[in-house]
Parts: C-alpha cells; structure tokens; sequence
C-alpha cells in the first residue's frame, strides 16, 4: 500500500491557524452587516437531488455541463452543491407560503470540479445572499449596495461593480436570435467551447476569454439593442438607484454572468489584486421555477477564498487575527500546576482565554512557550505563591511585572464583572 498522503484532495485545501482567524473575523463581520440590513442565516445541505442543478442552473450551463461532482446511489442521484441559490429556492418554495420579502444569507463550501489555479478551487466557500421578490429595480440596487457595505466593513478598498443586464426572460430569444445572426459569419473563428455556445448558450459567447472570441464579442453592438423598451427603462432604474445609494459602477455590455436563471439585472465585483480569476463576487435577478412556483429574487454569492486573496493584496494580513490567550499560567511545582489548574478553569468561565503547560517544566521553557503562544499576561506561581495566595503577574508586552492578590488579580483581568 502507498503512503498516505498528508495533503487534502487536489483543489481542496485546509484552513488552520493563522489563516482561519481571518475567516472568522470575515464571517463575524459579516453577520453584523447581514443583521443591520434584516438578513436571516439558511444553512441547507451541500448535497442536493442532482435535478434540483440541472434544473435550476440549467443543462447547457458550463457548471451543470463539466463541473458536478454527482454521486449515483441505486435510487437517486445526489450532487455537492456547485453553488447556493438553488438550495436556497429549493427551500423557500417548500414553505408553501408568500416568500415575497424573505432575505436570507448563507456561507458555506460549494463544490466544482474544475482545473484547479490561483484563486480556483474544487472546494471553495461562498457567502451569498438572496432577497426574494418580484422584479424592483431598488431592489437589485439594494443588494449591490449590501455587498459594498460588506466590503468596506472588512476594510476592502480596490473593488469595482460592472453592471449589465440580460433583459427580463421574454427578451432572451429575440436578444439570443440577434446576437446569433451577427456572430454567424463567424463561427468557423470561435472556440470549440463557444462553438458548442453557440447553439445553447449564445451569451457565453460574450464573454469567453479566448482572444479571437472576444475581438467577435466586443464588435457587437450592447444586448439591451435586442430588447424591449420595458428592460431598458428597468436597467436605467437600477443605475439611477445606484447613484441615490451612493454606489460606484461600470456598465460592461459583454457581462453575462454563467447561468441560465438570470434575467434583468447582472453584476461581478472585481478587484485588481487577483490576478486572472479577478471576479470576487456574481450576483443579479434571477427567476427559478421550482414546482408550480416561479420564484423571483435577486441575489450574491462572493468568494471567500478570493477575498482573504483580494485583503492579503491590500495589506490586511491573517496574523492579526490569530487567536492568543489571553493569559498563560506558568506553574513552578506540583502544588502550583494544581492550583494554577483551578485558576484557568475559573478564568475561563468568566470568558478569559488562559493557556497552560500540564508538564512541570522548568520556568524558562514555559516562559519560552507563553512568548510563542503571543499571550498578552503570564500569572507566574511557586509554592511561595501558592501558599501565600499572590499572583505574580507579567505583562507581555510592557515587560513590566506585579505582585497581587486574588482580588485584585480579577480586578485587573475582569474589571466591569468585579466593578
Ligand atoms: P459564480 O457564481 O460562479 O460567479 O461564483 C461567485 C463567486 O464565487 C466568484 O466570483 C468567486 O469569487 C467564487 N468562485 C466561484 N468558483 C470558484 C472556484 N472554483 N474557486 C474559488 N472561488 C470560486
């Protein structure tokens, strides 16, 4: 048998210290901004009936196409959820009831089986929200202003919002019919994936990176051309809103966005700090028909992976959110680590972080370990301590160093509880 190896799967990677205090103090952050704009949390599970995807998502799609990672069973087919918005619908049209006005978040892993690069991952996590209702132009403005809100709040500055539209559903065949008749003469110079596109999904053509594509895409003229007067008055809404809500943005006329459930309103966010994979974040109106039901909503999804890769380009590095104990206990004899033992249970039921070593090593290693461990105070305890009930205590950083007594012990550590 080979060795088992140490690393997670291809594309798929842990997330340890020091990295996950980053994402942790992403994911706190953006609660509180979920919560001031009235989002609920909806976790649901990363597998799905695998028709919930092709259905919703569509079959023609390049995630539905190449990108599943489906688990046939004797009686079912079950897929890790390549992405959150189909969970989501799946879930709001099981509640039977008027989900017009339902804002939920969620954040979690999502799974795609793709060439795995910088910034692209076979499991990577999404934060994404979803605000459901029928087609308002100051909606969709809303969730875009959101999203803005959530980066500025964890301090992110060089993102950009390129905004387009798809037009509403019954525009899509005569804007695909159009786009078809132009790109036609040319065919025999597109890609063999827009090739494919072509017949399918004629919008992905739009913005396939190949270079000869793209030439051939940016030569024709914008899609709202091939729509109808109400979408283009919808678009317009969206960015007068925009401007009232103070939000920056770019109208790219090539921005289609990957799925077949969007119509009217399409954006990314990009950040010049990504490289090739510069989108860090999707979103736009979509209607999904689930059962009898079509339901309409508008929607995100960002990705963390690329944020914490869009922060660290800005400076904001991860250590800065490591957790270190609030206090390390140093124990000099058996009777101290007894005592000392007693003291960190105590301390930490008043929320206090505390750290100790269980072997009765010598007071050089443990103050070697309390430095390594970044603890802002050591307590220091020998019998002497012990018996005379003192505490001596070190702060870290001044370097400076105190003899006190239990009360003021907690007076210094929990002062508002004591006070
Ligand atoms: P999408 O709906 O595919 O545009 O995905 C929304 C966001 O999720 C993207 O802008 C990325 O930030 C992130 N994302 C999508 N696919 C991946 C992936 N394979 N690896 C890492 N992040 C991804």
């Amino acid at each position: 048998m080979s060795e088992m190896s140490s690393k997670p799967l291809n594309g798929m990677s842990d997330i340890g210290s020091p990295e996950v205090g980053l994402w942790q103090h992403l994911e706190a952050e953006a609660r509180k901004v979920f919560k001031a704009f009235c989002f609920d949390e909806l976790r649901t599970p990363v597998m799905e009936r695998t028709e919930l995807f092709v259905r919703s998502l569509g079959d023609a799609t390049d995630v539905v196409q190449k990108e599943m990672y489906t688990l046939e069973r004797s009686r079912y087919s079950a897929t890790l959820r390549p992405e959150g918005t189909a969970g989501v619908i799946r879930h709001i049209a099981g509640l039977g009831q008027d989900a017009n006005g339902s804002r939920v978040f969620y954040i979690g892993p999502m799974f795609r089986a793709e060439r795995p690069q910088a910034g692209r991952k076979r499991q990577f996590h999404q934060l994404g929200a979803e605000m459901i209702g029928e087609a308002q132009p100051a909606a969709d403005a809303e969730c875009i202003a959101m999203q803005m809100a959530l980066l500025k709040r964890w301090g992110m500055e060089n993102a950009s919002v390129q905004l387009n539209t798809r037009g509403r559903a019954e525009d899509m065949r005569a804007v695909a019919d159009g786009l078809r008749e132009l790109i036609k003469p040319q065919l025999g110079e597109l890609c063999e994936d827009c090739c494919r596109r072509f017949d399918t999904n004629i919008l992905r053509v739009l913005d396939c990176k190949q270079k000869r594509c793209a030439e051939i895409a940016a030569a024709l003229p914008a899609m709202t051309e091939f729509m109808s007067e109400e979408s283009r008055e919808y678009f317009t809404a969206v960015q007068r809103w925009l401007d009232i809500l103070g939000v920056e943005y770019t109208v790219n006329p090539l921005l289609v966005r990957g799925l077949d459930y969007y119509e009217h309103t399409v954006w990314e966010i990009r950040h010049g700090g990504l490289g090739a994979q510069d989108a860090l974040s999707g979103g736009g109106r979509y209607r999904i028909n689930h059962g009898r039901n079509d339901i309409q909503g508008v929607g995100f999804a960002l990705g963390l992976e690329r944020v914490v890769m869009a922060l660290k380009s800005e400076g904001i590095e991860a250590e800065q959110f490591s957790s270190k104990p609030d206090i390390y206990l140093v124990s000099l004899g058996e009777t101290a680590l007894q005592s000392n033992a007693e003291l960190a249970m105590q301390l930490r039921s008043k929320g206090l972080s505390c750290a100790m070593d269980w072997r009765a090593r010598s007071m050089k290693a443990q103050m070697r370990t309390a430095n390594k461990t970044g603890a802002a105070h050591v307590i220091i305890r020998g019998d002497n301590e012990v018996e005379e009930q003192v505490y001596q205590v070190k702060d870290m950083a001044e370097g400076t160093q105190q003899t006190v007594k239990l009360e003021q012990l907690l007076e210094l550590f929990l002062p508002s509880t004591e006070g």
